[in-house]
């Protein structure tokens, strides 16, 4: 690091310099509020259903064995809810881990034989056409591999559940970039919403989110893998006519 003398320098580079500091220090200020407001709402979503594994757990302690019916229920509902603060601490962890490190590993992989791959996997569980459309046969990209395969698996997942139609992953080469995109036939997301859905912990409807085992963590981890990519991903929706995401990826 340079020496900087204060006393051999302009007007003008103290004013730059003093410029320099007060940018860091919003950015910093931002990044620590947003850090507080991620801490606040982690919070807020583990003791929604820490709670009902602490209620759960009184009513076994009160009634034992005694009452068959209730013992069932208690074991059902403390199950799903510590599955469910299971996938949030490990979304958190996954989020946190990429911020911290932004560790990536790249390799040269085919885009087109990932996206298979990955509608493949949703193919066995769900009786819907989910299609990956290509001009191409194959579209080489440098990037880490395993993290791209999470995105399509997110969006893939997004549009299963929040919609009942069919599905499609299309894939195309531009001069200078890869476009992908996953597009259902859903209700939409409102053009209100959608600068908010890739916000942490963020859900249009938290009651129907939940019971299809949505944290709000899906997106921001998508948004997170795709920029650190140097790539973008946006929505385009017009509600009630389904809705893409589009990816960008330089190539
Ligand atoms: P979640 O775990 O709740 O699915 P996400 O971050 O993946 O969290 O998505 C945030 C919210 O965006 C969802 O709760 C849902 O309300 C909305 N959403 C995401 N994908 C779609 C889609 N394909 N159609 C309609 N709504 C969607």
């Amino acid at each position: 690091l340079k020496k900087i003398n204060i006393e051999d320098m302009s007007k003008d580079e103290i004013y730059e310099m003093n410029a320099t500091f007060n940018r860091m220090i919003d950015r910093l200020e931002e990044n620590f509020e947003k850090q507080q407001h991620f801490v606040s709402d982690a919070s807020h979503e583990l003791k929604t259903p820490l709670s009902i594994i602490d209620s759960y757990t009184r009513l076994l302690k009160r009634w034992g064995t005694s009452k068959p019916d209730v013992m069932a229920e208690a074991i059902q509902a403390i199950l799903s809810e510590s599955e469910r603060m299971k996938k949030i601490t490990e979304q958190m962890l996954m989020l946190a881990k990429d911020e911290s490190t932004g560790a990536m590993e790249r390799e040269t992989f085919d885009v087109i034989a990932m996206a298979r791959t990955a509608v493949t996997s949703f193919s066995r569980s769900y009786e819907r056409h989910i299609t990956v459309q290509s001009r191409e046969d194959s579209l080489l990209y440098h990037g880490d591999k395993e993290k791209l395969k999470q995105v399509i698996y997110i969006l893939l997942d997004n549009a299963l559940k929040y919609s009942d139609s069919d599905v499609t992953v299309r894939v195309m080469e531009g001069d200078t970039n890869i476009e992908l995109s996953v597009d259902d036939h859903g209700p939409g997301i409102p053009k209100e919403e959608q600068p908010k859905i890739f916000d942490r912990f963020y859900r249009l409807d938290k009651a129907r989110s939940r019971t299809t085992g949505g944290t709000g963590l899906g997106l921001s981890i998508a948004w997170a893998i795709i920029h650190a990519h140097q790539g973008t991903i946006s929505i385009e929706s017009e509600p009630p006519n389904g809705t893409s995401f589009i990816i960008d990826l330089p190539k």
